[in-house]
């Protein structure tokens, strides 16, 4: 089979919630956007539904109602991008909880869905999404009358624990949800691990879930085995992939596996990272194409084991967070850029 092999380890993902549970005294959500991750929301939230997940959160109302569809009623479905225009109809039908960004969505929430839960998102300094102070200030006293599930900010700087922007945004969510008498949350992962002054009622883990950093105690969730088509010999001199950026320096064995950009290894990758012959690390040479990467297996003793027919690039030799740091990028988007032509394999 030509098609590479994606494997996701769904009770790893479910015991990486449960640590991140642990961690903290109150809720724990859990976000779901971006197709999970890259990893498949059609297996992921059910998962984690089974696992006493109540709470799920994810960026757009399209992604929102696939997820009404699969959970069926009762978990709470909330959408960061708010009420957008046009959205009324699906928020409503589906029972989803936009979080309100902005005065003009509460005025779209109220006039559409005067019943329909909802929740608000304040901006504490990000400046991304939710209501500035002096607009939260304007509206608070209507829109806590309405009883909104929650209210919540989000942190800029969290992965980075002693970054002042921390305690700032921390005081700044404070006073804006003083009096409040509704569910608070301000923590991602990153924000969990920052201790109980920021958990407040319940967080919103992503990324650990799915065994990225900066929750390095998370288990493994993901592998990726990649065939080898084809393996060649090189004489010195000779060159490798678009635009002859890879010379032989030596006699060399190259080998060329099936999975390229179109599949989410990024071009940055070339000459960059590694793949994984058993624990014996292989770099790719030259350029990534579409849907071909080139990689140097010279070094392989293969007297006993043969020639490799499969190289593994995320796996118990390179972690998701290894191969983004070789390759200068974040976890989230070597998962989020898994291409759909993966054979996916879940474990329960
Ligand atoms: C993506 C996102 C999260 C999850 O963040 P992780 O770093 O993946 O845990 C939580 N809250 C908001 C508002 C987000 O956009």
């Amino acid at each position: 089979m030509s098609s590479a092999a994606l494997s996701i380890d769904l009770a790893a993902l479910v015991a990486n919630w449960r640590a991140l549970d642990a961690m903290t005294a109150c809720e724990t959500g859990a976000v779901v956007k971006a197709d999970a991750y890259g990893l498949g929301i059609e297996r992921v939230a059910p998962a984690l539904a089974h696992a006493g997940v109540r709470q799920f959160f994810v960026a757009q109302v399209n992604e929102a109602v696939n997820l009404r569809k699969l959970l069926g009623k009762g978990p709470q479905i909330y959408v960061f991008a708010g009420h957008m225009p046009g959205d009324s109809g699906l928020i409503g039908v589906h029972e989803l909880t936009p979080m309100i960004n902005s005065v003009d969505q509460m005025l779209r929430h109220v006039e559409s869905l005067p019943d329909g839960a909802f929740g608000i998102q304040l901006d504490s300094g990000m400046n991304r999404l939710g209501m500035e102070p002096a607009e939260w200030a304007a509206l608070r006293d209507i829109a806590i009358g309405q009883g909104p599930s929650l209210v919540m900010s989000h942190l800029a700087c969290s992965d980075e624990p002693d970054h002042p922007m921390n305690p700032h945004q921390l005081n700044v969510f404070k006073q804006m949800a003083a009096d409040v008498n509704a569910p608070l949350s301000l923590a991602a992962t990153a924000g969990i691990l920052l201790g109980p002054d920021y958990h407040f009622d319940l967080t919103r883990p992503g990324i650990g879930l799915y065994g990225g950093a900066p929750f390095n105690d998370a288990d493994p969730v993901v592998a990726l085995e990649l065939p080898v088509i084809q393996i060649r010999d090189l004489e010195p001199g000779e060159t490798v992939g678009y635009g002859n950026t890879w010379v032989a320096q030596r006699p060399s064995r190259i080998a060329t596996v099936s999975a390229g950009y179109a599949d989410g290894l990024i071009r940055a990758m070339g000459d960059a990272a590694f793949t994984y012959a058993g624990d014996m690390p292989c770099p790719l040479v030259g350029r990534v194409s579409m849907d071909l990467i080139t990689v140097d297996v010279t070094d392989l003793d293969t007297d006993l084991t043969g020639d490799p027919t499969h190289l593994s690039i995320l796996g118990p030799y390179q972690s998701v967070d290894a191969l983004a740091q070789a390759t200068g990028t974040i976890g989230y988007e070597i998962l989020t850029s898994l291409g759909g032509r993966y054979t996916r394999m879940y474990r329960e």
